[in-house]
């Protein structure tokens, strides 16, 4: 029994590449991108992980990345609050038609330059891009138009990364938990579940075994959005994704057998669920016999087959984040890595002995 491990996406970037980015030396700034892939993809090697990424090392963020450079995009969008105080603004769209300026597959091909492992790749998901467009509409360029456009775009993204040998292809759905705390009603959530599965749904049952979605509530600089939203609300309307792996933060919840209890209530046949195991917002270093025992529990709710694991969120979803240092960052992973392992063994014992 072997249950799979995968990271989220993000690392933190070193201080000499942010230095470069904020100071825009575009033909250092390209070098530097070069060696701070390499070099994640190298740490990450080391860690033992059986899949790795490219730490999101040339992504200004995990969510605005298919708009940088984009023509038609303006600042002054929807602001998202976090707990501590801090903000992120979203840009606006300005005119159409709407075409992504980035596809992710260019990160994706840069880190399979550097690796021999298979490589996941993040995209955003088109609920959070749907956010873009002005409440006021634009002229000439309906919502509904808007909408198609950026289907088809959410759509060709992933499927480059599916062509070009992904080994998955995880949406990152972060605004979901969210979208309950800014709408109790439900009624948004139900709408960015139906609009990604829009998505889903031009997928094959086969290629869908690649795609997944990942949840949170939404870090940054060691702060979230929405953790005080009920999990247990959310998971129920969340599993009616059309899609074959869930990558659920769940280390930092404080009733992790509810949580459990949920989960098993409402996963479905087939789908696989990856459960956080290191918190990505503390900097206390999980041992990986904790790792092991997180596991161990939450597998008297999910069937191992159906169990994997993985990091809460990603460690620096912003290019700007260094809440948590590179080196925290990959002490965690190995304890994912090292801890997923040691169940692994323990319950391919449990499950020999039951079946013989
Ligand atoms: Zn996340």
């Amino acid at each position: 029994m072997n249950i799979p491990t995968e990271p989220i996406g993000s690392i933190p970037r070193t201080a000499e590449l942010l230095e470069a980015i904020s100071s825009s030396d575009s033909e250092n700034l390209e070098k530097l991108y070069n060696h701070a892939v390499e070099a994640t993809v190298s740490a990450f090697e080391k860690t033992g992980s059986p899949v790795v990424t490219d730490g999101e090392q040339t992504k200004a963020s995990f969510v605005t990345y298919p708009l940088h450079g984009s023509p038609n995009i303006t600042e002054g969008g929807m602001k998202i609050p976090f707990a501590d105080g801090h903000f992120r603004q979203l840009p606006l769209l300005t005119k159409g038609p709407f075409r992504y300026k980035n596809y992710a597959v260019q990160y994706l091909k840069k880190a399979q330059q550097f690796t021999g492992k298979p490589v996941k790749q993040a995209v955003i998901s088109a609920s959070a891009l749907s956010l873009i467009y002005p409440p006021g509409g634009i002229e000439g360029y309906p919502q509904e138009t808007f909408i198609e456009d950026l289907i088809n775009e959410c759509e060709k993204d992933i499927r480059q990364c599916l062509n070009n040998s992904a080994w998955k292809v995880q949406m990152d759905f972060t605004e979901g938990r969210l979208s309950l705390k800014l709408d109790p009603s439900g009624n948004v959530l139900q709408h960015f579940v139906d609009l990604n599965n829009r998505v889903f749904n031009r997928f094959s049952d086969e290629e869908r075994k690649r795609l997944g979605i990942h949840v949170c509530p939404g870090g940054g600089h060691d702060s979230t959005n929405s953790a005080d939203i009920d999990y247990t609300r959310f998971l129920p309307v969340l599993f009616k994704m059309n899609v074959g792996n869930y990558y659920l933060q769940y280390a930092s919840e404080t009733d992790r057998k509810k949580v459990l209890q949920t989960v098993k209530e409402n996963m479905k046949p087939g789908q696989m669920v990856f459960l956080g195991v290191t918190d990505v917002n503390s900097s206390r270093i999980e041992s990986k016999e904790e790792v092991r025992d997180t596991i161990i529990e939450a597998a008297e709710y999910i069937p191992v087959n159906q169990l994997g694991t993985t990091d809460d969120c990603g460690f620096s979803p912003f290019c700007d984040d260094i809440s948590t240092t590179r080196e925290t960052a990959f002490a965690k992973i190995t304890a994912r890595v090292e801890g997923t392992k040691m169940a692994s063994q323990i319950l391919a014992q449990k499950y020999h002995t039951i079946s013989q």
